[in-house]
């Protein structure tokens, strides 16, 4: 346990599938008046450097933000790369991606794509003061948890941000319902153990018995493993069984065509090639707006064999 670091994989394809769903989930709720809570139950360590060691040895963010950055970013970038992905099969759109863009580059020089904001501080982007919007983190990781509440100090957010070092399935719990009744929850756990895959499930059945109209995001990667097959038909069947709108999507960027070895490692590494994220309560323009951007960022993001999106819902 604990050998997992989000430093490694800061960028990457899956975060740019989550990170973006995350952004558009977030922003309909905050369409609204009353305050929302947001909980991060897996935060990682809030900001990553993609020019650090890490993030260097496994070069993950030239799978999702690097080529999206030189697509749709002119600068070091070819505009007609920008064309391209407009123009992709129709409908196609770049709203939710430039969104993305537009939020990172928050935490960037212009032109300066070195630091890589993780969920809490995308979330926190977002977040209105004069609303009471609140944002509880969890971190497990000794060393995540210390980066985590160091870099979310300088933030000076006072009471809008909690962080806890702690397990954010146990963590969730006595915060549902929040008093305004409105929530985001984020479930993004590394599945480094894989009691992670029953975790979720159980988790999200107890969070619904407790708050059923919340918005759940959950993360997972999709890996040749029963475990990992297995969760998004679970967590279909639990939300058919509880009542509930789901929303599943899924970014295959398929095989890199000669796996190349990773720089200091010296072997061959094919790494995840295809994630999803799985919503229960997702907001009614979500669908639509994904299915417009995926083949845009599939477009951009693309490598070879295996690739493919997909968008389904409760109401398909
Ligand atoms: N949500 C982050 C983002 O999008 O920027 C990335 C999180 S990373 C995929 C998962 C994190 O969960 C790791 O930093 C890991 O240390 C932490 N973790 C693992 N098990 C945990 C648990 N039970 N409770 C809280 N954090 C945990």
């Amino acid at each position: 346990m604990f050998s997992y670091r989000h430093a490694f994989h800061a960028g990457n394809h899956g975060d740019v599938l989550k990170h973006i769903v995350l952004l558009a989930t977030l922003k309909h709720l905050l369409s609204k008046d009353a305050a929302v809570m947001v909980v991060d139950t897996h935060a990682g360590a809030g900001l990553y450097r993609l020019d650090g060691d890490y993030a260097e040895q496994s070069a993950e963010a030239q799978t999702g933000i690097h080529p999206l950055v030189a697509a749709l970013r002119p600068g070091r970038t070819a505009p007609d790369a920008a064309q391209a992905a407009a123009q992709t099969a129709p409908p196609a759109s770049t709203e939710l991606i430039e969104q993305y863009l537009d939020a990172v580059a928050h935490f960037n020089r212009p032109g300066d794509w070195r630091i890589y904001p993780g969920s809490p501080f995308l979330a926190h982007s977002l977040l209105r003061e004069s609303a009471r919007d609140r944002l509880k983190l969890f971190e497990l990781h000794p060393s995540d948890i210390k980066a985590l509440a160091g870099n979310i100090a300088q933030l000076e957010a006072g009471r809008q941000i909690t962080v806890t070092r702690g397990d954010g399935f146990e963590g969730l719990a006595p915060l549902l319902p929040p008093p305004s009744r409105r929530a985001l929850v984020l479930i993004d756990p590394s599945y480094e153990i894989k009691t992670d895959y029953g975790r979720v499930p159980t988790t999200l059945q107890d969070s619904l018995k407790r708050f059923a109209t919340g918005t759940y995001a959950i993360w997972y990667p999709i890996i040749p493993r029963a475990e990992a097959h297995d969760l998004p038909r679970r967590l279909k069947t639990m939300a058919n069984r509880a009542g509930r709108p789901w929303l599943h999507a899924t970014l295959a960027i398929g095989q890199a065509p000669a796996a190349s070895p990773v720089p200091g490692e010296g072997r061959a590494r094919p790494g995840l090639t295809a994630s999803g994220m799985f919503l229960i309560n997702p907001p009614h323009t979500l669908a639509a707006a994904l299915r417009t951007t995926l083949p845009v960022l599939l477009s951009i993001l693309a490598r070879g064999r295996g690739q493919g999106w997909l968008v389904e819902t409760s109401n398909n």
